[in-house]
């Protein structure tokens, strides 16, 4: 081969490589293109999660993402991104101004509540709800329990003016008083009655003036029960002393939250059939029907503080689509102005309009941290890429960088050599001069490319590790949600809303074990407190709701975690024991019965004896939760019969010899 042939297969390896390293460039230019595809997509997803805010910003954002979505120029973007900034510095104006006028229609009417004849208890929870509604009132997140709070404050005094007016009377209505007042789920008279028509009905009680309770029962309170049994102030020092108030701090408050809302927070699906119960309720008092003339100066002082408050809080409270009819008839019943039992009523309403308020919340937490979840796993597959893909072109540059240099210096030393060709030499050594050149310009641009690269990898880095924080604080969020909804406030122990699905699930895991062993049993009993009425009157309800508490620690302290125990509502408790026989099951519940039973209660030196009667029954292959139910049912209403302080056993309707 000649010396001119072989320089010129040198040219032709050079071109090459040169048009090797363009197309490298021209994939990573590519692949840049790329990334700020996603990038778009990215902020046309952020955009979508600050829809619904305002309409304003609604617009702006609407165009935003038709600019991302349709331009490649990016002029457009900065004008609408100017806009939108105006837009959220707007709403964040309105919306301090919105919490400004609802701060202050909170402190009005607690000063105003205080100025009414209050007993001391709950003259002292108003101020302490006071007190926390200065210090806690500028964290947004506690304005939902705030308001829960407020409401729980006005049902107290309510109460208490109704009560400590005509003890007599409001005890024969207890069926009507439990459900309105102390958060019990106890069956209602069910016959519909012209539901809640906005005509004023003619009231079943009283009010008179305002008297204090007696001592004795609040001695009972304070020295018996060791702590204040103030619903109002255990969910107010609950509540999150700052900004920075921590998981365990919040899911105290949500433990604390007046019963209420959790236990029998009406159902917002269910809105006709608990008008239907609050209504058959109020029918059901009607037989002592009085007009209201004597009820109205002291509700009116009430009705003149809070119905301004209630109206506010209407304004501020977000209403979702599906509660709006409600939202509307509650306003314009409280515009009419209430009478009194008008005003429990309203505030059942508003209560329900709060709990379908974080029905809905759940709801969308769930579905946002769903797309949330998939985003993460795109970025992370884009990261892993975007790293691979620059280690690569790294290890490329150095190895071409590397040939580049043996091959120049082999180059030149067969040009050196070919003396007799002086213009070939020069041309040759032109040509390689060129190549270098060209060849340390695109080392630089690749080095540019690779910097920008890698600095942008790390930002998507931290901005993924960024999302997983939210992500899990999300998740935490979303768990406290659920343990709001599932399990009572006052005791802390599952809800009825809880048995209901626990039940269904332990009897398709005894189905399950029961077509392998005939001789797996499942048993449910019913536990209800001996005459606990007379502890409400004789020491007050919030001593009796204390007094439930313990009752709920004991019971499910001797169950133990296999065992399973929720508030039914009231005073009842439900019971499941999976693997345990009839027999079994009931040494146990005769060991909670008699735990119970020796439980010492003090009333300062005098002990007070507290009972709870059991029905117990057992699962047999034809049976529905709700048959085993009422046989249970019935076995406590004979232990009942039978003295209290009992458990009683329903015959097994299983018949077939067990294995
Ligand atoms: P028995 O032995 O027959 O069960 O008598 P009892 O007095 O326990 O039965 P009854 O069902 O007549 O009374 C239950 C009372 O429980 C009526 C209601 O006011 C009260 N109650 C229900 N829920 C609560 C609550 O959450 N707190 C308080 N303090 N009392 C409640
Ligand atoms: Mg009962
Ligand atoms: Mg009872």
């Amino acid at each position: 081969m000649s010396h001119r042939d072989s320089e010129s297969i040198e040219v032709d390896r050079w071109k090459k490589k040169f048009l090797d390293a363009l197309e490298v460039h021209d994939t990573r230019e590519k692949s840049l293109i790329n990334r700020i595809k996603l990038l778009r997509r990215g902020l046309v997803g952020v955009s979508l999660a600050g829809d619904g805010l305002d309409a304003g910003l609604d617009r702006e954002l609407t165009s935003l993402r038709a600019t991302l979505r349709s331009q490649d120029s990016e002029s457009g973007i900065e004008v609408l991104l100017e806009r939108i900034e105006r837009s959220v510095l707007r709403l964040d104006t309105r919306k301090e101004q919105s919490n400004h006028s609802m701060h202050n229609a909170l402190t009005l009417s607690v000063k105003q509540l205080l100025e009414l004849p209050l007993p001391r208890d709950l003259k002292r929870g108003a101020k302490q709800y006071q007190k926390k509604l200065n210090s806690h009132f500028k964290d947004p997140q506690s304005h939902p329990a705030l308001i829960v709070d407020f409401l729980e404050l006005l049902r107290l005094v309510i109460r208490e003016l109704a009560q400590t007016n005509e003890p007599g009377a409001s005890r024969q209505e207890s069926g009507f008083w439990a459900r309105l007042f102390s958060g019990s789920a106890e069956k209602a008279p069910t016959a519909p009655t012209a539901a809640s028509n906005d005509t004023p009905k003619p009231v079943a009680k009283v009010i008179k003036e305002p008297m204090h309770k007696q001592d004795e029962p609040e001695q009972f309170a304070e020295d018996v029960l060791g702590e204040a049994p103030k619903v109002v102030n255990a969910a107010m020092d609950a509540a999150p002393g700052s900004k920075t108030a921590n998981a365990a701090d919040l899911e105290a408050e949500s433990a604390a939250s007046p019963s209420l809302s959790n236990d029998i927070a009406p159902d917002p699906l269910a809105e006709s059939s608990e008008e239907h119960d609050r209504d058959a309720a109020i029918a059901q008092t009607q037989s002592s029907v009085r007009e209201p003339t004597e009820a109205e100066p002291v509700f009116s002082v009430i009705a003149n503080h809070a119905e301004p408050a209630l109206l506010r809080i209407l304004e501020n409270i977000y209403v979702p689509e599906k509660s709006n009819a409600l939202a509307a008839k509650v306003r314009a019943r409280i515009e009419k102005g209430l009478n009194w039992y008008e005003f429990v009523a309203v505030l059942e309403d508003i209560y329900a309009l709060i709990s379908a308020a974080l029905d809905e919340e759940r709801t969308e937490f769930q579905r946002f941290l769903n797309e949330l979840n998939q985003s993460l796993g795109q970025v992370q597959e884009y990261v892993h890429f975007s790293k691979e893909q620059d280690d690569a072109s790294r290890e490329s540059e150095r190895a071409l960088d590397e040939a580049v240099r043996t091959q120049i210096s082999e180059i030149s030393d067969s040009v050196q050599v070919a003396e007799n060709i002086g213009d070939l030499k020069l041309a040759v050594q032109g040509q390689l001069g060129s190549i270098l050149s060209s060849m340390d310009i695109f080392k630089d641009m690749k080095r540019q490319q690779q910097e920008s690269a890698h600095e942008h990898s790390l930002e998507l880095e931290a901005r993924l590790a960024g999302l997983e924080q939210e992500s899990k604080e999300l998740r935490v969020h979303l768990a406290r949600q659920e343990k709001l909804a599932s399990s009572d406030a006052l005791t802390e122990l599952p809800n009825r809303a809880s048995y209901d699905q626990r039940v269904r699930e332990e009897v398709a895991l005894w189905r399950t074990r029961f077509a392998e062993d005939p001789s797996a049993s499942l048993c449910m009993g019913i536990g209800d407190v001996d005459h606990f009425k007379h502890i409400n009157d004789t020491y007050g309800h919030l001593a009796g709701d204390r007094v439930l508490k313990i009752l709920a620690k004991q019971i499910s302290g001797q169950l133990g975690d296999e065992n399973f125990v929720a508030r039914y509502g009231g005073e009842e408790f439900t019971i499941l024991m999976p693997g345990l026989s009839l027999q079994e099951a009931e040494a146990l519940l005769t060991q909670v019965r008699e735990k119970i039973e020796h439980c010492p209660f003090h009333f300062k030196e005098k002990q007070v004896q507290i009972t709870m009667s059991f029905g117990l029954s057992e699962f047999s292959e034809a049976d529905t939760p709700e048959k085993v139910f009422d046989r249970a049912d019935k076995a406590l209403y004979q232990a009942k019969e039978g003295g209290r302080n009992k458990v009683c056993a329903a015959k097994p309707q299983n018949l077939a010899p067990k294995a």
